[in-house]
């Protein structure tokens, strides 16, 4: 049981069109999917089993709202959004403790995805007032050149279970300030957050069929929402996998697409570098989330020079890392998502461990019951090993040791991946050399924090298509049109 301050914001129905709906068609109960707490295995709640009809339906919803709410003023859209944000930051205690008990991440962490999730309402309601658009000097004196910004249409957004709340926001708040209406399929471990959402955006004034959030069967939803011309546009965060089955999907009514996909990070510490700054840029980036974040660094790779050091004072840190429920006071590591999740860490640190690493701390699951991992440190880990190749989505550190900055950039770079990056240096001209030469969408020096609301996130190579957050966001959500006038 998740015990709410305003219990009305648990729901087991889903907004489409305007109407909370429990069942395929009506308002009758119909087939529903129970939400299980990672922690405990208990059932939380229960939402809709909806399918390819809902989808059509919250498509034509969808559709039929584009016009009004395209027409608004962006002041006006972003008053509602500004209103959206403010009942986000009065309930977030209540979106905190729904997304712990769904997704497991202690309550603290929880508390500061609200927030996170939160700031992208309000930066959008304001960028909405900056679409700007462009004057071009003509190319001849009889013409005016000029370009407009114009939003994209009916959107939908698929998004994955490790960040519940701010998934969903830094889709549906860009596209709503645009002037897009937007159909949520939220993860299947994670609807409860995202369906609360919904009900702070409707009390907050968001009109019926601009924001719809729909739960069930995601390869039916998922295939409507790809194959309809009315959609014009798919914003995907999840595997690469599942990136490029949406991505073929789409090819046929030449969808626009923004993809925030797998990384594998590096996390590049350098002989040079200031050892305590390392150490809490390392447990930031390795464990939030029980490292199951896209943006988690994944290699650490340890110049020879201080590897023993860094080493040494990483697992001193990590062995006082408290595993738990994440509605325990002092919890820092919450369960995995589930079962599948754990076995990914397993093998990955058997592998490891057959080819040579060595383990320094961690390495299985306590004896809590659920889903946890203890965190845990690979020393002598090499590039050929699954811990290398692979996003491991687990509270698992591997060290890599390396001798030169070639050595490491190379190594750094040898993924198909392309998502997050982070070294450590003094060196100014290091800080520029390393930057420029790490095939990455996003780097962090000296720091292993980097997203927030006003820069973009995004990745390149297989990691995905477009940015999300910052003055970019909200450029996916837009169309340019060019208009040439002749008056001469
Ligand atoms: P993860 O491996 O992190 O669970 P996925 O990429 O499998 O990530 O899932 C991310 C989102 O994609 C979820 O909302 C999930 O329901 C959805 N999804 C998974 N497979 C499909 C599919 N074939 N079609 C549409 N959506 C899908």
């Amino acid at each position: 049981m998740v015990m709410l301050k305003d219990p009305t914001l648990l729901r087991s129905d889903c907004l489409i069109d305007g109407k909370w709906i429990t069942a395929p068609g009506g308002p009758a109960p119909g087939r529903t999917t129970p939400v299980t707490d990672p922690a405990t295995g208990q059932i939380v709640g229960q939402v809709p089993d909806l399918g390819a009809a809902e989808a059509e339906a919250a498509i034509a919803s969808a559709a039929r709202a584009l016009p009004a709410w395209s027409a608004r003023t962006a002041k006006d859209r972003g008053a509602i959004m500004r209103r959206w944000f403010d009942l986000v930051i009065a309930n977030a205690d209540d979106l905190a403790a729904l997304m712990t008990a769904e997704q497991g991440k202690p309550l603290a962490e929880a508390k500061g995805e609200v927030l996170y999730a939160a700031s992208f309402i309000e930066w959008f309601a304001e960028e909405a007032k900056r679409i700007y658009g462009e004057t071009i000097p003509a190319p001849t004196a009889d013409k005016r050149l000029l370009v407009i910004k114009q939003p994209v249409g009916v959107c939908a957004a698929i998004t994955p279970w490790n960040f519940p709340a701010a998934m969903i926001t830094r889709k549906a708040a860009p596209a709503l300030a645009a002037g897009c209406t937007m159909i949520v399929k939220p993860a299947e471990q994670t609807p409860l957050t995202a369906l609360a959402l919904a009900v702070l955006a409707e009390r907050a004034g968001v009109p019926a069929g601009v924001l719809q959030v729909i739960t069930g069967d995601a390869r039916a939803i998922g295939g409507v929402l790809t194959g309809s011309d009315v959609v014009r546009k798919l914003s995907f965060t999840g595997s690469t996998e599942v990136g490029r089955i949406l991505m073929a999907q789409s090819a046929p009514t030449i969808k626009k697409l923004s993809l925030e996909l797998g990384g594998n990070a590096p996390f590049i510490v350098f002989d040079d570098a200031d050892l305590d700054a390392a150490i809490e840029g390392a447990l930031a980036s390795k464990y939030r989330n029980a490292g199951q974040t896209c943006v988690c660094a994944n290699r650490l790779y340890i110049q020879s020079g201080i590897h023993d050091a860094f080493a040494a004072r990483l697992a001193e840190t990590v062995r006082t890392m408290k595993l738990g429920r994440g509605t325990e006071p002092g919890v820092t590591v919450g369960p995995l998502i589930d079962e599948a999740a754990v076995q990914k860490v397993e093998s990955h640190v058997a592998d490891a461990l057959a080819q040579g690493a060595t383990l320094v701390t961690g390495g299985r699951q306590p004896p809590l019951g659920g889903n946890f991992y203890e965190p845990t440190i690979l020393t002598g880990v090499t590039q050929k090993m699954k811990v290398a190749r692979e996003e491991t989505f687990g509270p698992v550190a591997p060290l890599f040791r390396f001798e030169t900055e070639e050595e490491v950039i190379a190594m750094a770079n040898d993924t198909e991946f392309g998502l997050a990056a982070y070294f450590y240096t003094e060196n100014v001209r290091r800080v520029w050399r390393v930057a420029e030469a790490l095939e990455y969408g996003m780097v962090g020096h000296n720091t292993g924090l980097i997203s927030n609301e006003v820069a973009p996130f995004g990745g390149i190579k297989q990691s995905g298509l477009g940015r999300e957050g910052s003055r970019h966001g909200i450029e996916e959500y837009l169309e340019i049109k060019y208009l040439c006038s002749a008056i001469g």
